[in-house]
């Protein structure tokens, strides 16, 4: 009797905890949107293109704050979502290889990344905050003019890369030069994205671009010229091409999730806010980890919005 009573007690007190652990946390929805988020200039003063470097940190801050955590868009495109339960993987990617997304300056004979500069601000906030993690796409010019050519420091170029692919970020594909690939004919296009790979791996030469972002978000008239082929003796495969806008992504696990035409949310603060607005009154349409990298736990009302073929180490939990 006594007991029966101990372990109602111990049951109820468990229930309260439950309670007060998940009031502010989100019931897992793994059929959620995903943002991908895309920036452009790093720079003074703010405009259309360009984003102060203390608003950029301050946007991490804001993404941090709501629940939001970096992953890598490789990862995205392989719903491999390693994140805690509760939180929403976001995406960044920056576009145009210009100088504020990486500089390096020389402080006391030092050379360091400049704290202002994307990357700077990147790794210092991952620094202070290591749960948020430290993931973005460089979608850079390898022959634009100045200043878009690979970040604009020409001695640095090939050091700037090793060291993105090896701290966690991404490089991809963005055209040699920026051509708008809906004017040229299938050779041009195929060359664009051939020899753009080609520059790149001079610098780094195991690494796989898996992406290509559309200058601007202009298609070819035949999309697969984007995907794989070949020109110049190189070789090209991509998994995704991204567009300019289009507001948030499908989650990877929907049908409705098209790797093709992923689209992106330009970084400034009107549309910033206006999503994350968004996602404050629709909270059922924000993608929340399950914690589990292995399941994907989805709202049995949503069960039919589900890709038909997911990843065999995949396994699909109703919620
Ligand atoms: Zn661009």
């Amino acid at each position: 009797m006594r007991l029966r009573l101990v372990l109602a007690l111990i049951l109820s007190a468990a229930l309260l905890l439950v309670s007060f652990a998940a009031a502010d946390q989100l019931p897992p929805n793994e059929l959620g949107r995903v943002m991908i988020l895309e920036y452009h200039k790093i720079d003074y003063p703010e405009a259309r293109w360009t984003r102060m470097p203390e608003n950029f940190r301050r946007d991490l801050a804001t993404l941090y704050a709501k629940g939001y955590r970096l992953i890598a868009l490789g990862d995205l495109l392989d719903g491999r979502i390693v994140l805690p339960a509760g939180t929403t993987p976001i995406v960044l990617t920056f576009d145009d290889s210009s100088p504020g997304q990486f500089r390096y300056i020389e402080q006391n004979g030092v050379l360091t990344i400049d704290p202002k500069s994307a990357v700077g601000i990147l790794e210092a906030f991952a620094r202070e905050h290591p749960d948020f993690g430290r993931a973005a796409t460089f979608f850079v010019l390898p022959t634009a003019d100045s200043p878009n050519r690979l970040f604009n420091q020409p001695a640095w170029e090939g050091h700037k890369l090793r060291y993105l692919v090896s701290h966690g970020y991404e490089i991809g594909n963005h055209t040699l030069w920026h051509a708008n690939l809906a004017k040229y004919p299938e050779a041009t296009v195929r060359a664009q994205l051939a020899e753009a790979k080609a520059w790149i791996q001079r610098h780094v030469p195991d690494y796989r671009i898996r992406a290509l972002a559309l200058p601007y978000g202009a298609y070819p008239s035949d999309v697969s010229w984007l995907l794989r082929g070949s020109a110049k003796g190189t070789t090209y495969r991509h998994d995704a091409v991204l567009k300019v806008g289009g507001g948030a992504a499908p989650s990877p696990f929907s049908r409705a999730f098209d790797p093709v035409r992923l689209p992106r949310i330009q970084a400034i603060e009107r549309e910033l806010a206006h999503w994350l607005g968004y996602f404050e009154r629709n909270p059922g349409e924000r993608f929340v980890s399950d914690g589990d990298p292995d399941t994907v736990t989805v709202p049995a009302a949503l069960r039919d919005r589900l890709r038909s073929e997911l990843p065999r180490r995949l396994r699909i939990v109703d919620r």
